[in-house]
Order: structure tokens, then sequence, then C-alpha cells
């Protein structure tokens, strides 16, 4: 029999429900109240989502947003963005619950014999084995908070079993060491012009019925919530209106923690949870100023294009755009950014220099599958040869390989395995399956995934933006630079009539797979086969998109 986990008398329970409407931003809420106490105590974030996907390593980027991976190789939902970017933790995957793990666990279970004798049944089975996972997670963490997102919106009927869960912890664990945060949303309606409570209402008695109290309830609204508004709330949801929160629309996520610290959260989980710990923000202060400093009165302002084919989904590449963030409160500057669709400039509605006319930057991000390719290709050719500091990331980074191969090494036939179909075949694969990749036929969790070592070459490009000659970073692959062909694209143009050099300058530690290439004679043409986006954040804003915005800054 499994080991039964029980509350271990220490964690402090932090529980987050959203209502009224999705898309309020609860994954930012959640992290904000984290940020506020992250600084002097161990937060650990656990996201339960609905869905039957195990993980959403095998959604589509544009119905899901962008696939997170963690070190541990997990592939987790964006709020987990979010929580490593404002908690300051490295998450791992068993902190992604889906509705699709919990069930398989049951399932395993039940074969196992851990339940002979016995129907098994939602409740209490599947609940109690969801409270397991949180008693489980704080104890093996030793987390002094657990923070609790329970993904879509109350009534949905997909979340109730973790709903049901939290309300058993709460009871379980005591009053002192639980509470509930709900997220709603205080509309505006045009023609009414004034803020409306009765939403929140509605959706905090929903709560009530399944025997949820919220002690803090947010508004979403684009203005903060007047006094009155905040009175009406608290009479009818049983709370001090002080502890109606304005969740005002701002600019920059990174404003968050510091309105729900003005807002008084602190001072409530003081009171509610005994667990005071004035929040630590000075440093994230100055950049969010900067941000907002730049964002209305700018230094100056760069354009940095992100070129791919998700563009329909701006949320598909939400890390490399937060990570641009990051990098220009840093550089005091203001970042604009031009979606720039890669399919376009491949079917020729627009060229290259069309499409990257007046951009101090460029970005090339990961992808898949062969659409949208050929289009990247020329994008790159045409900042290599006319000097626009470019970054590009997995798939930018293989895609670089290409053109170099086939505009510079004279390898005509240069291109990825990736393309290859019935109708197209790779007579040059620069870019090959990972070793043992080809075999593998499960498309779920079996990528070269997550924390890597990367050794990086004395003396290059590299090590200078890193400052290090040894860095980890985060990867999600199936194909890699072919070894076969390294030398060859390293030594150039066999004509020597063009001088510019690929080299590999970061590499895995102990296998041959290469890293990083970076061009001499260039103002900054990098690329890497990792995410550098994923470990990047407002106060250690990610190495190489530093660089990126640097030498765009000293150009511009
Ligand atoms: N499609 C490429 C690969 O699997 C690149 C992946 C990516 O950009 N994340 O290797």
């Amino acid at each position: 029999m499994a080991q039964q986990y029980q509350y271990n008398g220490k964690t402090k329970f932090i529980i987050v429900t959203g209502g009224v409407i999705s898309g309020l931003g609860k994954g930012v809420a959640a992290a904000s109240i984290g940020a506020l106490l992250s600084a002097r105590m161990k937060v650990v974030p656990v996201k339960c989502d609905g869905y039957l996907n195990t993980d959403p390593g095998t959604m589509n980027p544009t119905e899901h947003g962008e696939v997170f991976v963690l070190d541990d190789g997990g592939e987790c939902d964006m709020d987990f963005g979010h929580y490593e970017r404002f908690l300051n933790v490295t998450a791992k995957k068993d902190w992604s619950l889906t509705m699709g793990r919990i069930f398989k666990m049951i399932l395993d279970k039940e074969r196992r014999g851990d339940y002979l004798g016995h129907t098994v049944q939602f409740i209490p089975h599947v609940t109690d084995l969801i409270k397991e996972q949180f008693y489980r997670i704080a104890d093996q963490e030793k987390a002094d908070v657990l923070l609790i997102e329970i993904g879509g919106t109350v009534g949905d009927l997909e979340n109730q079993f973790y709903i049901e869960a939290a309300r058993q912890l709460s009871h379980d664990v005591g009053r002192t060491n639980a509470m509930f945060v709900h997220l709603t949303y205080v509309p505006i309606p045009s023609g009414v012009n004034e803020q409306k409570s009765k939403p929140t209402q509605m959706s905090v008695h929903d709560l009530n019925r399944l025997g949820i109290y919220p002690e803090i309830v947010i508004g979403r609204c684009e203005e903060y919530i007047k006094p009155h508004l905040k009175e009406k709330i608290g009479l009818f949801c049983n709370l001090p209106a002080d502890h109606v929160i304005s969740g005002v629309d701002v600019q920059h996520v990174y404003e968050c923690p510091l309105v729900y610290d003005a807002e008084g959260i602190p001072e409530i989980l003081a009171k509610r949870l005994n667990i005071y710990a004035p929040p630590k923000l000075d440093q994230w202060s100055k950049l969010v100023e900067s941000l907002k400093r730049n964002s209305v009165t700018p230094r100056k302002t760069l354009t940095v294009a992100i070129c791919g084919k998700y563009m329909a989904l701006e949320d598909s590449y939400a890390s490399v755009v937060e990570s641009i963030r990051h990098a220009s409160a840093h550089l005091d500057l203001r970042a604009d950014i031009r979606w720039v669709d890669t399919e376009k400039v491949e079917n020729g509605e627009i060229t290259a220099a069309e499409a990257l006319k007046g951009v101090d930057a460029v970005i090339v991000p990961g992808g898949f599958g062969s659409r949208g390719i050929e289009g990247k290709v020329m994008v790159i050719q045409y900042v290599r040869e006319n000097n626009i500091p470019f970054l590009g990331i997995c798939y930018g980074m293989q895609l670089s390989v290409v053109e170099f191969a086939r505009h510079v090494c004279g390898m005509k036939g240069a291109g990825t395995i990736e393309m290859e179909s019935s109708n197209y075949h790779v007579e040059t694969p620069v870019i090959a399956y990972l070793p043992g990749q080809e075999k593998i036929k499960d498309m779920g969790a079996t990528m070269r995934l997550g924390g890597h070592d990367v050794l990086i070459k004395e003396g290059s490009k590299a090590q200078e933006v890193y400052g290090s000659n040894q860095i980890r970073e985060r990867f999600r692959h199936r194909y890699e630079v072919n070894p076969q062909f390294v030398q060859q694209i390293e030594a150039g143009d066999p004509t020597g009539a063009n001088q510019q050099k690929l080299v590999f300058s970061g590499k895995a530690s102990g296998e041959d797979i290469m890293q990083i290439m970076e061009l001499t004679d260039h103002p900054y043409f990098m690329a890497c086969q990792f995410h550098p986006e994923l470990k990047s954040s407002l106060i250690h804003p990610a190495p190489l998109f530093l660089g990126l915005l640097k030498a765009a800054d000293e150009r511009a």
C-alpha cells in the first residue's frame, strides 16, 4: 500500500480560485500573492488543471499557449512561467496536476489492488488522492506555503473534484492554516459607466454553495474598486471591505505584486495565517518603474521582430515576449515587438527586407514542422547579410545552421530532416534526429527535455555574454546539428570568398550535441538549441536576450 500522506502541521495553504469569466489572469494573481511572501519563506505553487491530457506537451500552442519546460523535463502550463518568474523557485513537474494524471493514478492503484474489495468512487477516492498530492508536495518540499491554483472557473464541471478536495483540506488543517482567495470580475458596462458588483456576488455565492468562503476577493477591474463598492461586495460576501482587493488593469504584469502590496494583502495574510513577512520588492519596483517610464518617455525605442508561424496567438511565445521585457527594463529602454509571419515571407506576400524594415533586432523562436520554414531561412539570410542583431532559439538555431550551410558553405541541398516528406527529400541533412529519436513512436514527453549543462568555448561571444564557461539551460527538441557536418560547416566558404565563420561555441557536456552557435563578422548573431526564455526573470534577465538588446541599443 502506498504511503498515506497527512498534514505535516507546518505548511500554510492558500487556495486560489477564479469566477465569472476565464482569462482574468489567475496564474498572475496567484504568483503575485506568492511574490509578496517568497523573499522570506518557501512558497511552492501547485496548479490543478481539469483537462485529461497528461500534460500540455502534446497540445498545439495556438490552443493552449506556450508549453513551459521545467528543469526536470516537465512540460507544463504557461502559469509555471509566472510562478518561476515571480517566486524565484525551480518548479517540478509533480507540482502540475491534471485530471489526466489523477485518473491515471487512480486506475493504476485500482489495478494494483489498493482498493481491493471496495467500489472506487469520485468521492472519497479521487478527492482523497488529490488531497494526498497536496500533502505530499507540502511535505517533500518542506513548504512554508503551498499556493494552490485551481484552473478554470467555479461552476465548471471538470474542476469540481479539485474544489471539493481543497474544501476538505481546509477542514482537515483548520482555519489558521488555510484560506481561499477568489479572483472575479468587476465590469464597468458601457452606457452604465459604473462599477458593478453583481457578477462577483454571484460567483462568491457559487463558491459558498460548495462550502467555501473566500476571505480575499480580488476584483479585476479597469479601475481601482471604489470604497462603496468594496463595502457592498464585503456585505454580500461576508467579508470586511478591506479584504476586497482591486485587481486593477496594469500595463505590465510585474506591477501586480506592487498593487496587492499597496492594497494590503500581506497584512491580511499575516492576520489570517499568521505569516507576516514584509515583502521585499525594492529592486522589483525599480525595474517596474523603468518599464513604466520607458513606455511613456522612452530613453530609446527599439523594435524587435519575432518571426514565426504561430502568430495567431501571441501566448505561443509568451516567455520570449517576457524575456524582451526583462532585458529592456535593465537597459532602460522601450522594446516594441513586431510580429512577422514567416509563411507570408515564404509565399512571397512580403519580402524579408520589407518585413524587417526599420527593426533593430530579430528573433526566430522555436517551432515545429515544415510549414513556414523557408520563410524563416529567408529572414535569417537577411539579418546575417545586413548585420542586424539576431537571436535564434531552438528551431531558430537549426535553421541558422541550414542557412549558413546553404549560402556560405555551398551545401545547396542542406536542410533539416524535419522537412522530409513523401514529396520532399533532404539531400544534405545538416539537422538530423538526436540519437535514438527516430525510433520513438509516442509523442508525449519523448523529446530531449529539461535542463542540461552547456560547456562554453573559451574566448567566444557566448562566454562574454554569459560571463561563464558552464551554464545550465532548458531544452525541448527532437533534432540536432548533425555531428557529421560540424567540421564542414565550421570551415565556412570553401572558396574563401566569404570570410564569415560559424562557430559552435556551446556544447553538451559529455555528448556531441551542439548547443550554441555564433557568427564572426557580425555585430550579434547568436543562436542556441535551448530556450533561454524559460529562465529569464525581471530580476535576472536571460543573458542572450540582454546581449541582443544591448547590441541593438549600440547600433540604433
Ligand atoms: N522542431 C525542432 C526539434 O524538434 C525544434 C524544436 C523547438 O524549436 N522547440 O528539434
